[in-house]
């Protein structure tokens, strides 16, 4: 491809709304443009990119037996009624009319799609299993679309959802899938983990995400320093925790503790440490239809970590409760307890279970009551409720959990029978008995993965991509367009190179050297070839954009260099 020819629309400005470098970059380097809130187009440079990590991740997908095919992005609403989650995905899920009055979405997902085209086609065990994947454009009406294609409206995923037998099959599909996955991410160069995961709105058992390890990523991850361990904060676990203090030694009592309404009041009233308090976090529980007033406890020093409490209180939301939703559920703030609390759903972390020593609020205007015992509770109160903390001790060994930022690029689900069952989509089992298909679903965020690529490698002046997605491999700059021998030695080895099926640009734009060059770090080819003054003395320049570093990385090489020159 010839520079003057390509449709590459570089500019200097960045949008307003821009802070990430795959942002500002895909947009200034002109891979992408932004027609609304959400929405993309991929213009030449980046539908080079956007179809090299297709092809990648559809020859990892054949490669693992699945089939490739392609679901209508619009849906009728009466399939997600069936499944019951028309009415509980929330607004992300577009829904709209047509001429007739009838109601469609814009498919978010398509778990209700792929049963209905499996169901009544497959009815034996003997048809099993089967994996079905397109790589299709999604619609989620995103409460905060931002960070360009990271977080879009419309994108495109990967998703995959495969049917089988028996439980254990699934398992077994679920990690070929996850081998699937970490090849598409080797093949791509990035540092990633696969991580235990909450399932979210998908539902189901098991689910596993990759996470590409990016300081500007918005997940957190809680990572073993010893063994492979790695958890989403909302689903990390630790080893039970004991205080190094002593436990203080009192006999049950309830106490006047005027004024004492935060943990650290009532630990430094008591001398105590905050570890042996109970905090109570108060919160409004919403649900399909209705809300209440929930009360979550954990340790004084511990923080409710607000997936694992919605996922408790089996809430589609938990938002703060106002004083007076506290005041009219009977609660005092401050002082709330779970000794004697009545008329009120509460629930209670795991960790203090059959704990003693304890001090909690008394449900009563500045008390508090002493030598709590935790052994009196139903085992349905208990839960785990707490916000695993960097330093906290990993559950699989004595390591210590390091934490981390990082970017979702691909989440892997059991999903079990729920959408089988629902939708009544079943096969003959080998005894002839009618059961509901086991479901898997694997989804990876190809759009975002363009953006990934550039949170991963950039510097201050553009992209770096690597030789697994660069658009182009080598940029051939002609330095003055008007210099007749420049320009015949880079259309010949422009020619040549091209003959041989190698990815280059010719730069052959009327243009100054320096206008070229930055377009070249800008939009970040691996190579460059700078073809100018130097060729009378037989010479040629060519430079390296250091790929496959993370910024930190380079900077450090950057700095070596600058020592060996001095
Ligand atoms: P997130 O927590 O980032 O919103 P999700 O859990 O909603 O992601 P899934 O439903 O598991 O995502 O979708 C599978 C993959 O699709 C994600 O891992 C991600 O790569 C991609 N994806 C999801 N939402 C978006 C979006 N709004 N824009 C771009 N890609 C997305
Ligand atoms: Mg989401």
């Amino acid at each position: 491809m010839r520079f003057s020819n390509l449709f590459a629309p570089t500019t200097k400005e960045a949008p307003k709304d821009a802070m990430l470098p795959s942002h500002i970059y895909l947009i200034r380097g002109g891979f992408i443009n932004q027609t609304g809130s959400g929405l993309y187009n991929f213009l030449p440079l980046g539908k080079i990119v956007f179809d090299k990590i297709r092809k990648i991740v559809k020859e990892e997908m054949d490669k693992s037996g699945a089939q490739e095919v392609t679901m209508g992005v619009v849906s009728p609403a009466e399939l997600w009624q069936q499944s019951g989650r028309y009415d509980v995905f929330g607004k992300e899920l577009l829904r709209f009319q047509d001429r007739k009055n009838n109601w469609f979405v814009l498919g978010p997902t398509h778990e209700e799609v792929v049963v209905d085209i499996v169901r009544n086609r497959i009815n034996s065990y003997k048809q099993l299993p089967l994996n079905l994947y397109q790589i299709t454009t999604k619609f989620r009406d995103e409460a905060r679309p931002r960070f360009g294609l990271l977080r879009g409206r419309e994108f495109v995923m990967k998703d995959a959802y495969s049917f089988h037998a028996s439980e254990e099959d699934l398992i077994r599909e679920f990690h070929v899938m996850e081998q699937t996955y970490k090849n598409i991410l080797d093949r791509l160069k990035l540092n990633y983990r696969a991580v235990d995961a909450d399932s979210g709105a998908i539902g189901g058992s098991g689910s596993k995400e990759f996470m590409v390890l990016a300081q500007n990523g918005e997940d957190d991850i809680l990572m073993c320093e010893k063994c492979s361990y790695s958890a989403n904060i909302e689903a990390a676990k630790r080893k039970k925790r004991a205080s190094y203090h002593e436990a203080p030694k009192a006999a049950f009592a309830k106490f006047h503790t005027p004024s004492k309404n935060t943990i650290e009041q009532v630990s430094e009233f008591f001398k105590v440490d905050p570890f042996y308090t109970i905090k109570a976090v108060i919160k409004k529980a919403i649900y399909k239809d209705k809300e209440e007033v929930v009360v979550f406890f954990v340790r004084g020093d511990d923080s409710l970590q607000e997936v694992k409490a919605t996922n408790a209180a089996k809430a589609l939301e938990l938002v703060d409760a106002s004083e007076d939703e506290i005041k009219k559920a009977g609660l005092v703030a401050g002082y709330c307890g779970p000794i004697g609390l009545e008329n009120i759903k509460f629930f209670i972390d795991d960790e203090l279970k059959e704990e003693k020593n304890l001090i909690c609020g008394s449900n009563e205007e500045n008390y508090h009551t002493i030598d709590v015992s935790m052994f009196n509770f139903d085992k349905d109160r208990y839960a785990d409720l707490i916000e695993v903390k960097e330093g906290d001790c990993c559950p699989n060994c004595d390591g210590k959990l390091k934490l981390s930022k990082g970017i979702e690029v691909g989440h892997i689900f059991q999903l079990g029978q729920k959408y089988s069952s629902a939708m009544n989509a079943t096969f003959l089992d080998q005894n002839g008995k009618s059961q509901p298909f086991f479901m898997g679903c694997y989804g990876i965020g190809v759009s975002r993965l363009v953006a990934v690529m550039i949170e991963a490698s950039h510097d201050e002046k553009g992209c770096i991509w690597n030789d697994a997605t660069a658009p182009f491999m080598l940029d051939i700059i002609i330095s003055n367009i008007k210099d007749n021998e420049q320009n015949e030695f880079a259309t010949t080895l422009y020619n040549e190179l091209t003959k041989e099926n190698f990815e280059v640009l010719l730069d052959d734009r009327n243009e100054r050297f320096g206008f070229k060059m930055n377009d070249f770090e800008l939009i970040g080819f691996p190579y460059a070839l700078v073809v100018g003054k130097g060729l009378q003395a037989g010479e040629v320049e060519l430079i390296k954009t250091i790929t496959g570093l993370d910024e930190s990385a380079i900077k450090k090489l950057q700095q070596e260099q600058k020592t060996e020159l001095s």
